[in-house]
């Protein structure tokens, strides 16, 4: 291997995010403290949602959402079976069932038609909800599920982890952007260091919903609720008097309750320094990106060797660029010989072993299936060289020797 690895996607950290961590770990707050709050502020307004809560990691951050939205066992959620595990895993936390849908073959999507079908072959109140996946950073047309969420009475969690930044145009020719909370109730993003924003490990919530957002942050800390006027218990016993009456009329300072069964899903101060040090470059990020999804786009545009790809979309946010070939295993191997590490996204959910368990089986869903056979996501990363994006081509096309 004469080059220097070349990964599917990576973080880049500047020596103004160092400074960032740096200062947040000389205050007197590691976690809970100012930047988190900051943070939130920050993404809300990225996303254009009027609420933010930050997270562990992604994966909490759904977990939070199908809790808040009272998924539990019975709840049948319908997802794509081609996303990260977690975007199905947060039905099956609460004790619910997934049901996947097939996706469309040229978006990659969830495919509406597919979930409509669902829907109508089921007796109305069937289902409980729908998690879309804006995935490799195309955004769903949520206007389009809002429509049909109306009609049967189902929430949405946007799972928008491949997309901050990204759009689709409405009916109105109006820009929607990815979690403004618009159409979906919740919204959930990560910070993991592939994505377009790393924090380490975190993820965010994003909502118009006043109430979802007030459960939210009581469930990121265990349940605990920090307000007298909410409280179940008397003040009496808060006080802790033996009398039947303390004549007290407050609660005491340090009183608090556990109301429901939270979790400790929130993040530290520090991470969320790093989050909105990085949140200021996003769309220096984002447009890094589209240059590079233009060059794929423009290389491999008549190419007969390549089956699909993700093409040019305005609002695409690119957290992937996807090609389908025939040999995919061949050029794998070829490009990892070279040091170049594409990726395969993803391996279809509902045929991993759990959920075979739960009697998913091959075949049930042909078109995610059939994009598995062929798909490979080329390196997409803000920092990678326009160099190294050349040598990435030309290996492909020696490859399929063009
Ligand atoms: C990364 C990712 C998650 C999970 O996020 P973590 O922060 O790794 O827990 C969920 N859904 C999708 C689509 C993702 O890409």
């Amino acid at each position: 291997m004469q080059n220097k690895p070349i990964p599917y996607g990576r973080q880049n950290i500047t020596e103004e995010d160092i400074q960032a961590v740096v200062e947040t770990l000389k205050s007197d707050y590691l976690t809970q403290g100012p930047k988190i709050i900051e943070f939130e502020k920050a993404f809300a307004e990225y996303s254009g949602s009027k609420y933010a809560v930050a997270v562990a990691n992604g994966t909490a951050a759904l977990h939070l959402c199908a809790l808040t939205l009272g998924v539990k066992e019975g709840s049948k959620v319908i997802t794509t079976p081609i996303t990260f595990a977690a975007s199905a895993n947060c039905v099956r936390y609460c004790g619910g069932e997934v049901v996947f849908a097939d996706i469309h073959p040229e978006t990659y999507l969830l495919d509406i038609n597919s979930v409509k079908k669902l829907l109508e072959d089921a007796p109305k109140g069937t289902y409980s909800g729908i998690i879309p996946v804006d995935f490799a950073g195309r955004a769903v047309n949520l206007e389009e599920f809002k429509e049909l969420a109306k009609e049967y009475d189902l929430w949405i969690i946007e799972d928008a982890c491949h997309a901050p930044g990204g759009f689709f145009n409405d009916s109105n020719e109006q820009r929607q952007f990815c979690g403004n909370g618009n159409f979906a109730d919740l919204a959930i993003f990560s910070f993991h260091p592939v994505k377009h924003i790393a924090s380490g490990e975190g993820g965010m919530i994003t909502t118009n919903d006043k109430d979802l957002y007030k459960k939210l942050l009581q469930l990121r800390t265990h349940g605990i609720v920090k307000d007298d006027n909410l409280y179940k218990n008397s003040i009496d016993f808060a006080v802790g008097s033996t009398d039947q009456s303390s004549g007290a009329k407050t609660y005491p300072g340090w009183y608090m309750e556990m109301q429901e069964l939270g979790y400790n899903y929130r993040i530290t101060d520090f991470q969320a320094a790093l989050g909105t040090s990085q949140l200021k470059r996003a769309e220096e990020g984002l447009e890094r990106r589209r240059e590079i999804a233009q060059n794929y786009y423009r290389e491999f545009q008549n190419k007969p060797f390549v089956k699909g790809q993700s093409g040019l979309f305005e609002g695409h946010a690119y957290h992937l660029y996807i090609i389908e070939v025939e040999d995919r295993l061949g050029l794998y191997n070829f490009l990892r010989e070279q040091g170049i590490f594409a990726q395969i996204h993803y391996i279809p959910c509902h045929l991993m072993p759990y959920y075979r368990d739960l009697g998913w089986k091959e075949d049930d869903l042909p078109k995610a299936e059939n994009y598995y056979r062929h798909c490979i996501s080329l390196p997409m990363y803000p920092t990678l060289s326009p160099e190294d994006q050349d040598m990435v081509i030309s290996k492909i096309k020696e490859y399929y020797s063009e």
